[in-house]
């Protein structure tokens, strides 16, 4: 089969022709039909996420069909112990020795795949695959923030890529108000962002204060911005997985029980709710697909910022 191979961190992806894998007990053997990609496959292909197997087939919004003739999704989440605190607790997201798609495992940049069954995701009808590859990952996190950030009127999102455009839809289904924050004159962006139902799209300071926040962009100087645009009592939720150092701020910005918090991972109850969820708002994709062969040009795509919606590649 095809793939494109992670040799070392920070080098361009190998277009290889490989063995197709195996599946082992209890792993399924997937036909690939498409892959979203995301920042946290940028954030491994550049070095950001230490210890990568290697080498290693990025990829983790995979979309994929079995022998059996179903088509599956494959998250971030292939693998947890089932053992430990976290997974006896109903927080397998944060199983200590959890492996992930992608990462640990090999991932969706490929024809073919092979994922623990227990962790494949059923579907919802009336997607296409490519459309329905980044509510994977980029839907599944975003719904999980959201979660986090309570029950808020007014809804700030810090970044508006895959993930944002998604949960804004869910946020206005939920009848939320919703301010986008992009980089300093990104008119496109903006744009994006108002077709979709923000009412306040801009960089800088909001000119309401948000009843709470979620952090998309891998960028620590918007932790003490959020802070400041929130009121009292709110929460703000960094969604990703790495993220710049967050620079020294004054306490009082966090006083006022204004609360910050990480959001990791996924769980499979995450993915059956949200996945669930997604026909009825309903959800829609804006999705540009690459063949598998231009994997890098996507990657870099994403690196420059110069993305609208999300990126699939279809092998
Ligand atoms: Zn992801
Ligand atoms: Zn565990």
């Amino acid at each position: 089969m095809k793939a494109m191979v992670l040799r070392e961190p920070r080098v361009p992806l190998e277009l290889r022709d490989m063995e197709r894998p195996v599946p082992g007990p209890g792993q399924l053997l997937l036909r690939v039909k498409a892959c979203g990609v995301c920042r946290t496959d940028l954030h491994v292909v550049d070095g950001e996420l230490e210890h990568p197997k290697l080498p290693l087939v990025p990829g983790h919004q995979i979309v994929g069909v079995a022998e059996d003739g179903r088509r599956l999704g494959v998250p971030w989440l292939g693998w947890t112990c089932g053992e430990c605190r976290y997974c006896r607790a109903g927080r397998e997201n944060l199983c200590d020795r959890a492996r992930f798609t992608g990462y640990d495992l090999d991932g969706g940049f490929a024809e073919w795949v092979v994922a623990d069954e227990r962790f494949c995701l059923p579907l919802p009808e009336g997607y296409d695959d490519h459309q329905v590859a980044p509510l994977l990952c980029a839907g599944l996190i975003g719904y999980r923030s959201l979660r986090m950030a309570g029950d808020p009127e007014l809804l700030g999102l810090y970044g508006f890529g895959a993930a944002a455009h998604i949960v804004a839809q869910v946020a206005r289904f939920e009848g939320r108000r919703i301010f986008a924050f992009t980089r300093e004159g990104d008119s496109e962006a903006q744009s994006f962002a108002r077709l979709l139902g923000a009412e306040w799209a801009d960089a800088g300071e909001p000119p309401e204060e948000l009843d709470a926040a979620i952090i998309f962009a891998p960028a620590g100087e918007l932790v003490p911005a959020a802070l400041r645009a929130v009121r009292k009592g709110a929460t703000v939720v960094c969604a990703g997985i790495h993220m710049s150092d967050i620079p020294a701020f004054p306490y009082e910005i966090l006083w006022g029980e204004r609360v910050l918090r990480s959001v990791a991972n996924l769980t499979r109850a995450d993915g059956e709710e949200f996945l669930a969820l997604a026909p009825r708002v309903p959800l829609r994709t804006t999705v540009e697909a690459f063949p598998l062969d231009r994997a890098n040009d996507a990657l870099a795509k994403l690196r420059e910022g110069d993305v609208r919606g999300a990126l699939v590649l279809v092998p």
